[in-house]
């Protein structure tokens, strides 16, 4: 797919807030520094587009990027900080479970994870979600560029095994800051608005 144009829209919490229009939308969740942020960056082709978190997890909101016009990107507020209150992290649960539960226009959530590491317990119960909600056929693999190639498919295996991905589910590697990967992400997404 390319990308033509790429621009921030709005931030919401409640479903006012939300765009109107009948647009898809393509979200993308991950715990806070799993590199979400580079990554929508990276695949927008733009510096800064999405802010690159100086301090995790306190992005609260749900982020819409117009892509070519055509649909939405949506950034999903991270989970995972530990330095999150408990009304704060009831906030976030409550954000989300409105948008997952109700949004009409949502095609696919990504989940993000790094591939340096065994996906969390949160991690998993965040993908057990998703699937709940009928999504999560698509996880993207950090940081790519922090293991070697030899290591690449023992890693892959064992994010597979702990999310308990399904044979059809797809698992793609990438790498922001060496910008691999991306390409095969857009492929991906394309074939949702196809099928
Ligand atoms: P977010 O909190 O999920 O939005 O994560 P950020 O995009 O802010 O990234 C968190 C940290 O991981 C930052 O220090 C990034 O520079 C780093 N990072 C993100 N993507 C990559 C990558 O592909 N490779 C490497 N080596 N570092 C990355």
């Amino acid at each position: 797919m390319k990308i033509k144009t790429s621009d921030f829209v709005t931030s919401a919490v409640a479903p006012s807030q939300y765009p109107e229009g009948l647009l898809p939308e393509i979200a993308l969740v991950g715990r806070s520094n799993v590199g979400k942020s580079s990554t929508i960056n990276t695949m927008l082709g733009r510096k800064k587009l999405a802010r690159i978190s100086a301090t995790p997890g306190k992005t609260r909101t749900i982020n819409f990027f117009m892509i070519n016009q055509e649909f939405y990107l949506v950034d999903l507020p991270g989970y995972g900080y530990a330095k999150v209150s408990k009304t704060e992290k009831a906030s976030w649960g409550k954000t989300m479970e409105t948008y997952l539960a109700n949004r009409q226009n949502l095609q696919e959530v990504i989940l993000l994870v790094d591939i340096r590491h065994e996906p969390t317990n949160d991690d998993k119960m965040m993908y057990d979600w998703l699937k709940h909600f009928g999504y999560g056929s698509i996880v993207i693999a950090t940081k790519l560029d922090k293991i070697s190639k030899s290591q690449l498919q023992k890693h892959l295996k064992i994010i597979r095994q702990k999310l308990q991905m399904e044979k059809e589910d797809h698992i793609l590697p990438i790498s922001s800051l060496k910008k691999q990967g991306v390409e095969e992400v857009w492929n991906r997404i394309e074939t949702l608005f196809i099928e």
